[in-house]
């Protein structure tokens, strides 16, 4: 006899993070190059000598600045240990073994893994031709068994974003008893006037969680915290589910000082924009195909070229994102990583 893990588990694929290749610079994981805002470090080097405790297990002081910075009652917020322990919670709070989870599909990798850790059934939905979110076929996926919908918008590795009037009338037709989890981890990154702002439809509609996190635009990576803003009842169960103390007290404080330096935030995210720009552009002059972005990313659906543009890239000590033969997704770094990433494309024969 020997111990026995779920047998289920073994066919489960596990979730690949962005390489570290040493001497390479990496553009594998949507992190910002520039690292955390000067505030935040400043704010984890004072907090530093009391890790000895325990952090606040309720996160008060970081709820109640996330509830002033968006006019949101602190009921209706929950932090967590990065988003995508809020996507397992989610799942977990609504979630029973035959219940379904409908995502889109190529999305956050992360939505299948979690629903079937949980135990839920997952419901892939396809892209669109032009690598959007297939809101209609997402409609028509819905099940009396469906207790979630992921909404990732901008798409995580296809960069599109959903229109805030199209999102609206789907989340008109989405029954009631359906959670619908906006999944905006690259919402600061948008500049389009007509993206849809999450934590206002979240404020305004009874089944709509908005998501976000301190690890994409705020440089926070690696300290692991996003936050939900949810309907009271949904964010109670969040903290019901979660295991105590898993926000830690250097995240807690990074996250509070970084939220009070919009100054330093905006000013990044314009250098990102500006940069995507510049690298699209380049792409599509490049003969790449590439969809519009609203991300800290490009995606460039090579199909079965995918493996032998990542080996270039790697060749030329640029570490890409590869998924199969799909496609491969490039996060924009700064002016000088980017022109490094664009002599390998410029360079690719494949
Ligand atoms: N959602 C999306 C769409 C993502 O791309 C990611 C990170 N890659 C996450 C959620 C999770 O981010 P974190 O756990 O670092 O907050």
């Amino acid at each position: 006899m020997s111990v026995r893990t779920r047998a289920d588990l073994e066919q489960l694929p596990p979730y690949v993070a962005g390489r570290t290749v040493p001497g390479s610079i990496k553009l594998a994981s949507n992190e910002v190059s520039e690292g955390p805002l000067p505030t935040a470090v400043a704010a984890i080097n004072e907090a530093a000598g009391q890790v000895h405790r325990y952090p606040d297990m309720g996160v008060s002081a970081l709820t109640d600045a996330l509830a002033e910075h968006y006019g949101v009652a602190p009921e209706r917020i929950a932090v967590g240990c990065g988003s995508v322990a809020l996507c397992e919670q989610l799942v977990q709070a609504t979630c029973s073994a035959s219940d379904e989870v409908v995502f889109p599909w190529r999305s956050f990798e992360a939505y299948p893994i979690i629903t079937q850790v949980v135990g839920a059934q997952q419901v892939r939905v396809p892209l669109t031709e032009a690598h959007a979110l297939d809101l209609e076929a997402m409609l028509a996926a819905i099940t009396p068994a469906t207790r979630l919908m992921f909404v990732c918008t901008p798409n995580n590795p296809t960069g599109t974003l959903l229109r805030a009037a199209e999102l609206n009338a789907f989340l008109d037709r989405v029954p009631p008893e359906v959670l619908v989890v906006l999944d905006e981890a690259y919402f600061e990154f948008v500049d389009d006037p007509d993206a849809p702002d999450g934590v206002e439809i979240a404020k305004a509609r009874e089944n709509v969680v908005s998501m976000r996190t301190f690890s994409k635009a705020y440089g926070l990576a690696g300290l692991r915290v996003g936050y939900a803003i949810a309907p009271p009842k949904v964010a109670e169960a969040l903290r019901k589910v979660s295991i105590p103390f898993s926000v830690n007290a250097l995240a807690q404080t990074a996250a509070i000082a970084s939220l009070h330096s919009p100054e330093e935030l905006r000013r990044r995210c314009a250098d990102v924009i500006s940069e995507r720009a510049r690298v699209r552009a380049k792409l599509v002059e490049l003969g790449y195909r590439v969809p519009e972005t609203q991300s800290n990313f490009v995606w460039l659906p090579l199909g079965s070229r995918t493996p032998a543009f990542n080996e270039h890239c790697l060749e030329n000590k640029v570490v890409v994102r590869a998924f199969g033969e799909e496609g491969a997704r490039v996060t924009i770094g700064t002016a000088e990583e980017n022109d490094r990433f664009l002599a390998a494309a410029e360079s690719f024969r494949g």
